[in-house]
């Protein structure tokens, strides 16, 4: 292990990296991309894994890399093959017919749907049909020392993600130690959530995984239940739990929000709010590329490297003008790597721009 690899940060890299690498899809033909960091109003998952359709990937990457929002969705799967009248189009959204139009202006300007005036009347139609492009949804939570105590914490996780089935599939995924995970571990937590142990070390940088527990496929198209609040367990706390129904309809645009927003963000965007331009940083060519900083000789987590960080140094500009290594400096290098890395990870993206 890296000096510096043993945080969360670093682990949930790693484990992104071997969910690129190795993650096997329900179907076989799937393409498979990774995000971190996302989720819903009251929970994020740590990785999220997309096993996706692949012509549909492709015709998605011809709406650009970035996320539709709820309201350009409900344009660009509605916009009409000829020119209609915007309100004889789209079905009513439940919301002031306002909204739809500035949406609608917004999908114009992104170039993903054409408008034109008649008269007073807004008329839309389609460039291209939206696709049905995401197949499977897997949420994995990222806890590298699975001990009794973060067992616990996670329990509380795994059976919210299990009551609301958004995702496909809830994992685990955990380092590897000489022992074999407890199984008082796996009976604490929900027998549906899945546990995956990866090592890291002795591998040359490229996590292995291996399944200690499979998970089972969550009832996604079905309604859901949303945990709001929960005794907490004290003996002298007499409280219920609430709770909420969810239906279908929400499950089904809440997940493709979220595939829109994985598809944008991916996991190597953690460099963006970090300081690439920082003269101590360097991205390691380990396979992870996990970041590194030379001034702490060690690994950095997002957290840390930022502007306030004490040993910031901005990159010399003389790096800039000598077009070291290439043209922009070592941050900016730095930055066109990981984008470059994402875009391939999106087929028919290289295409469209
Ligand atoms: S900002 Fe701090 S942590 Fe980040 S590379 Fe520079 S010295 Fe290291």
């Amino acid at each position: 292990m890296l000096p510096g690899e043993d945080t969360e940060f670093a682990f949930e890299l790693r484990a992104c990296r071997w969910a690129e690498r190795a993650w096997e899809p329900a179907r076989d033909d799937s393409v498979v991309v990774v995000a971190r960091q996302l989720g819903i109003r009251d929970r994020r998952w740590d990785t999220l894994v997309l096993e996706c359709d692949p012509a549909g990937l492709r015709q998605r990457a011809r709406f650009g890399l970035d996320a539709l929002d709820s309201d350009l969705l409900h344009v660009v799967r509605h916009a009409p093959e000829d020119w209609t009248y915007y309100r004889d189009a789209l079905p009513h959204p439940g919301y002031p017919w306002r909204y739809v139009r500035e949406a609608l202006h917004r999908a114009a300007d992104r170039g993903v749907v054409e408008t034109r005036k008649t008269g007073n009347r807004i008329e839309c139609r389609r460039r291209w049909p939206y696709p049905d492009w995401c197949r499977r949804i897997v949420a994995i939570e990222n806890k590298p020392d699975l001990d009794a105590s973060a067992a616990d914490a996670l329990v509380t996780q795994l059976e919210y993600d299990v009551a609301l089935s958004l995702a496909d599939e809830a994992w685990v995924a955990t380092r590897a130690t000489d022992g074999a995970v407890e199984p008082v571990l796996l009976e604490d937590l929900p027998v549906e959530a899945g546990i995956v142990t990866l090592e890291t070390a002795d591998t040359g940088g490229v996590a292995t995984g291996s399944v200690a527990w499979h998970a089972r496929s969550l009832a996604v198209t079905d309604p859901g239940t949303r945990i709001l609040e929960r005794p907490d367990g004290d003996a002298f706390d007499a409280s219920a739990a609430r709770f909420e129904y969810v239906d279908s309809a929400w499950k089904a645009a809440k997940r493709r929000e979220i595939a829109e927003r994985a598809y944008a963000r991916g996991w190597r965007s953690y460099v963006e709010t970090m300081r690439p331009d920082c003269r101590h940083y360097r991205p390691r060519a380990d396979g992870a590329v996990l970041p590194w900083c030379d001034a702490k000789s060690r690994c950095q987590t997002a957290g840390e490297c930022s502007g306030a960080c004490p040993e910031f140094e901005p990159e010399p500009p003389a790096w800039r003008t000598r077009g070291w290594p290439i043209e922009g400096g070592p941050g900016a290098a730095t930055k066109r790597l990981l984008a470059r890395r994402r875009r391939r990870r999106r087929p028919g993206m290289d295409e469209v721009e």
